[in-house]
């Protein structure tokens, strides 16, 4: 599905992050920095050995990554020149700041990749998997503080969400339609 919010364009398909050739793609990391599983492992695999090497450089700089922050390496031997990981919020419930993180998560890397020049940016439905956060909530989330972000003036040429099964991209589908409709 294809979009426009002002001048970005704002694709969701259905898809797995490690083969978009978009100039960064978005890494939903675990604070560790130091890999995991879900879309994290797949980046490492994908991207080979060079954005571990510059996730432990960070670490050793600066130390974990906070909930709601990012960091950003190259990509390795990625499509993408660039990887920007974030940490979304574990979900505990609702109650424990995780809509706040989640938009954090992703204004932040936002934020990340302006200061690097990059103008298209592919993410993945953060949180969703491991950290358990419901996806419709999720998808809510992600769009609109992508919308609010990019109508405050920080425009993208595209901003894609490359969500990793039919029902995922279904509820960003659905997510979107009940944004559009709500007045906002
Ligand atoms: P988190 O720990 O933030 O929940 P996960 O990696 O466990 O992160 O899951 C986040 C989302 O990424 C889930 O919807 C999962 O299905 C999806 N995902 C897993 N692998 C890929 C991939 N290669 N490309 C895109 N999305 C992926």
């Amino acid at each position: 599905m294809d979009t426009y919010i002002g001048q970005t364009l704002l694709r969701m398909i259905k898809g797995d992050i490690t083969s978009q050739p978009t100039e960064a793609i978005v890494n939903a990391a675990n604070s560790s920095l130091l890999g995991g599983g879900g879309v994290d492992g797949a980046i490492h695999r994908a991207g080979g050995p060079q954005i571990l090497a510059e996730c432990i450089e960070i670490r050793k700089r600066q130390g974990e990554c906070p909930t709601g922050q990012a960091v950003i390496t190259s990509g390795g031997n990625l499509p993408a020149v660039y990887v920007i990981h974030t940490v979304g919020p574990v979900w505990k419930g609702g109650q424990h700041g995780e809509d706040e993180l989640l938009a954090s998560a992703y204004r932040n890397s936002l934020t990340l990749a302006r200061k690097h020049g990059i103008r298209s940016i592919s993410f993945p439905s953060i949180s969703t998997g491991a950290y358990r956060f419901p996806v419709d909530r999720a998808a809510r989330n992600a769009l609109q503080t992508v919308r609010d972000y990019i109508n405050s003036g920080a425009d993208f040429a595209e901003i894609r969400f490359v969500l990793f099964s039919e029902n995922v991209l279904k509820e960003f589908q659905e997510a979107w339609s009940e944004l559009g409709t709500a007045g906002y």
